[in-house]
């Protein structure tokens, strides 16, 4: 297993710190530290690891989702146009209602689309 290292870098400017720091020396920001894992490599140099960093909204890019139906034009209307591969939905309900009922009707249907499994309890 690599061995980690943590380091502490500013989203402003890309300072570098060991520990986290509430104000940058570099650009006097506040609050602009993330945590950023390094992980050794064969040598004995660091490298970056991608680590989740907060993003603004409006900066995001739009990516389009490929939804499969799941032949029930209403379920696809409430999922957002159909299930998104690699999803997980929950189906909740009172008992009786029909959800087994539904979801292997749903099974039945996408079993086109690959594998089906389906989990009760
Ligand atoms: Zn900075």
């Amino acid at each position: 297993m690599a061995k980690e290292k943590t380091v502490f870098v500013c989203s402003e400017c890309g300072y570098e710190a060991p520990k986290w720091l509430g104000k940058c020396p570099a650009c006097n920001q506040w609050n602009t530290f993330y945590e950023e894992k390094l992980a050794k490599q064969s040598g004995s140099k660091y490298e970056k690891k991608k680590v989740a960093v907060p993003m603004v909204l409006n900066q995001l890019e739009k990516k389009e989702i490929s939804r499969n139906s799941t032949g029930f034009s209403e379920l696809d209307r409430v999922l957002g146009g159909g299930l998104v591969k690699g999803s997980l939905v929950l189906l909740g309900g009172e008992p009786g209602i029909g959800k087994s009922t539904l979801i292997l009707q749903i099974c039945n249907t996408m079993k086109g689309e690959g594998k089906v499994l389906y989990v009760s309890r």
